[in-house]
């Protein structure tokens, strides 16, 4: 399937719908250099210019997880690794309406939880994880969703991606949460390179501007997601194609 995606680029890059598109293994390879820091470093005004302009085209960015307050954010977000938000938001709405506080979740209990979440991966181990950190929101913070980082790091099935987008969602702090979407955009277009999410991270908060940071979480992770794609990169309808670093691009545009 995967292959016949890049024949079928191949064809529209003949026809003019797109430039020059380069096999899966050539933009394999474009990727891992980019995160050796192979690319060229990107201008303070070309970061402005990009992130203009993602705030020009989406002025407030929103997260696609279904939430109704802080502790469903959480638990949404705990459920959401290595899982899909559309795989979440189809098991979520039945669980939300039992529970929305963690005091309705620890009534609920872990077998039932499991039950709700089946179809989501890795549901055992999360089922168990929302009802330990309801358990700990109920002791140790009195049912409430702390505002502080190592307080949400240590509740169970929290690291520090976590923490972020909670911070960013419910607490409006300009952090920046680095998934698969973002480590990806990162590094492929030049702008933020780093081996682990932490550099990444690191290195964005390092060079997105303040005003922009709020959103850049968003705005990434929704360039990563429809835009910027793993396997076949929709650069010709790209907003920054002609700021990216990216030697591979799917459409005929120069790195600047
Ligand atoms: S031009 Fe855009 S879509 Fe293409 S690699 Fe760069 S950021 Fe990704």
């Amino acid at each position: 399937m995967a292959r016949k995606t890049t024949r079928q680029s191949r064809k529209a890059a003949h026809k003019g719908k797109a430039a020059h598109v380069k096999s899966r293994k050539a933009q394999g390879k474009a990727d891992a250099a980019a995160a050796d820091g192979a690319l060229p470093q990107w201008t303070t005004a070309e970061i402005e210019e990009a992130f203009r302009r993602f705030a020009a085209a989406n002025p407030t960015p929103r997260g696609e997880l279904q939430h109704i307050n802080p502790f469903t954010l959480l638990v949404a977000v705990v459920l959401s690794a290595q899982a899909t938000d559309a795989g979440v938001n189809k098991a979520t709405p039945a669980l939300f309406k039992l529970a929305d506080t963690p005091e309705k979740m620890v009534k609920l209990g872990e077998a039932r939880v499991r039950e709700l979440i089946k179809t989501i991966g890795l549901y055992r181990t999360k089922a168990r994880n929302v009802i330990a950190l309801s358990r700990q929101l109920v002791a140790a913070h009195g049912g409430k969703v702390p505002h502080d980082r190592a307080a949400l790091e240590a509740l169970p099935g929290v690291g520090r991606k976590t923490a972020n987008v909670v911070l960013n969602i419910a607490f409006g702090e300009p952090t920046i949460a680095v998934d698969t979407h973002i480590f990806r955009v990162g590094n492929r277009t030049g702008l933020a390179v780093g081996k682990t999410p932490l550099e990444v991270e690191m290195k964005l908060m390092q060079v997105v501007p303040e005003r922009y940071r709020l959103h850049a979480h968003h705005w990434l992770i929704l360039h990563g997601r429809y835009v910027c794609l793993a396997r076949r990169p929709l650069c010709e309808k790209c907003l920054i194609a002609d700021l990216c670093k990216w030697p591979t691009k799917t459409v005929n545009m120069p790195s600047s």
